[in-house]
């Protein structure tokens, strides 16, 4: 096994190329992705590379990728995987052969049908690019419409009302942030949305968009018009699996893999936002993650296995989301949820922890200022991991030490 290749630079790619010298593979190590930037991290994109114009976090320094012998090759795009020859051909024509290949190639925005992205005034935000480009429209006295009431552009309201831009946020069911966020929680954010002047409108379903050269408007189906300096379209991302499906490689809402990340071809491996994978812990139920330390940890993983480990793909998922001094967390799944019991913490921190029929802590949801729920959530993820069925009464009382419980 000499030659490693990695199609994707990003948080995923990146870290399972250095996951691979650590754990000391001394073959070749290719990593190719499309931007021209060095790998770096998204969730900045919408808080800090907007408000403060904050340059692209790097994963790491351009001389590490030299120390760890990590061939980066950045701004090029590979068009397609020939499994027969082990190569993979970028849209320039060259290849890189493979002994194994890992695929992490992320997620797109997903465009509103009729209203193309543009390099004008309908944007989205997935790269440092898009930042730059939508900052540059974020002032007092500028309009932004935000399309999606999701984290981004929830993020991005909060990011743009620091800037002074008037913000309506349009939303086309009946609340915000109905993926997997209780109720409870969305209304919360919402609330405080609204306090910072932000015009949330639910239920609105888009009819049209006209871009002129110095305007969007979008125009709802009951007529109303919102007219905007910027339109930034936020809702949902597509997993970028073509380049698998055209391979060959089964494909199921991302590059299907099994609980080790392996494709359906042995010698390729595919982790981050581009995959769905069974989660032992939800009935081995498959599931495609978007988040930050889900990209982080099976790089590392699928690294471990590309060099033939056997770890399965385990983690009890675990996503954040900054808005304005509010910290949203969730760990786990609670779609599946039977009971929710409710702990308050003080200064308007709260957390939910969601039960299975049977008793088992599934997933735990909590919001406050700062860090004020992020201790327990984290001993939360730990009792769903652990497969911990609990009293509610315990846990909705915030003098029972959930590390008692872990314990026990
Ligand atoms: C604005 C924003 C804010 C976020 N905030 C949070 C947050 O607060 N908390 C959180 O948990 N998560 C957050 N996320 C999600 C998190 O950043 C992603 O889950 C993570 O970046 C996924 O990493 P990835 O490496 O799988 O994919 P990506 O980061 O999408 O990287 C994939 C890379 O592959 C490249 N690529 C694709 N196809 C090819 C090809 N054929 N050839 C070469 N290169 C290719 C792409 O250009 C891209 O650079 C945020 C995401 C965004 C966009």
């Amino acid at each position: 096994m000499t030659d490693f290749v990695i199609v994707g630079a990003g948080e995923c790619g990146a870290r399972a190329a250095f996951a691979l010298r650590d754990r000391g593979f001394d073959g070749t190590i290719t990593l190719i992705g499309s931007e021209t930037h060095l790998p770096y991290e998204r969730p900045p994109l919408s808080k800090d590379a907007l408000v403060a114009g904050a340059g692209p976090k790097l994963v790491a320094e351009a001389e590490r990728y030299g120390e760890a012998g990590i061939a980066l090759v950045c701004g090029r795009t590979v068009a397609s995987i020939d499994r027969a020859g082990r190569r993979v051909v970028l849209s320039d024509g060259a290849a890189f052969p493979y002994d194994r290949l890992l695929l992490a190639t992320g997620a797109r925005p997903r465009a509103l049908p009729g209203a193309p992205f543009s390099a004008g005034r309908i944007r989205a935000l997935r790269s440092h690019d898009d930042a730059v480009a939508i900052r540059g429209h974020l002032s007092r006295g500028s309009h932004v419409a935000i399309l999606g009431g999701g984290f981004i552009g929830l993020e991005l309201a909060a990011s743009a009302r620091r800037l002074g831009a008037t913000v309506t946020l349009l939303e086309g069911l009946p609340r915000i942030l109905t993926r997997g966020v209780p109720v409870e929680i969305a209304g919360r954010v919402a609330e405080r949305h609204a306090a910072e002047g932000v015009e949330i409108l639910c239920g609105a379903t888009v009819a049209a968009v006209e871009e002129t050269p110095g305007e969007v408007r979008v125009r709802l189906s009951d007529g109303r018009v919102v007219p905007a300096s910027l339109l930034v379209v936020g809702i949902g991302a597509i997993p970028n699996a073509e380049l698998a499906a055209a391979a060959g490689l089964a494909v199921d809402n991302g590059i299907a893999v099994d609980g080790h990340l392996r494709t359906s071809d042995p010698d390729i491996f595919a982790a981050g936002d581009c995959t769905s994978y069974p989660l032992p812990l939800y009935g081995g139920r498959r599931v495609r993650l978007e988040s930050w330390r889900n990209a982080q940890e099976q790089g590392i993983l699928a690294a471990a296995n590309m060099l033939g480990g056997d770890e399965p793909a385990s983690a009890v998922p675990w996503f954040w989301s900054d808005q304005y001094d509010l910290t949203l967390q969730i760990a786990g799944l609670a779609d599946d949820a039977a009971q929710t019991v409710r702990r308050d913490m003080g200064e308007g921190a709260f957390i939910l922890f969601h039960l299975a029929a049977d008793g088992r802590l599934i997933a735990a949801s909590g919001i406050g200022p700062g860090n004020a729920v992020a201790r327990d959530i984290r001993l939360a993820e730990m009792l769903i991991a652990a497969g911990v069925r609990a009293n509610p009464a315990d846990l909705a009382s915030p003098d029972t030490k959930l590390k008692k419980l872990l314990a026990a």
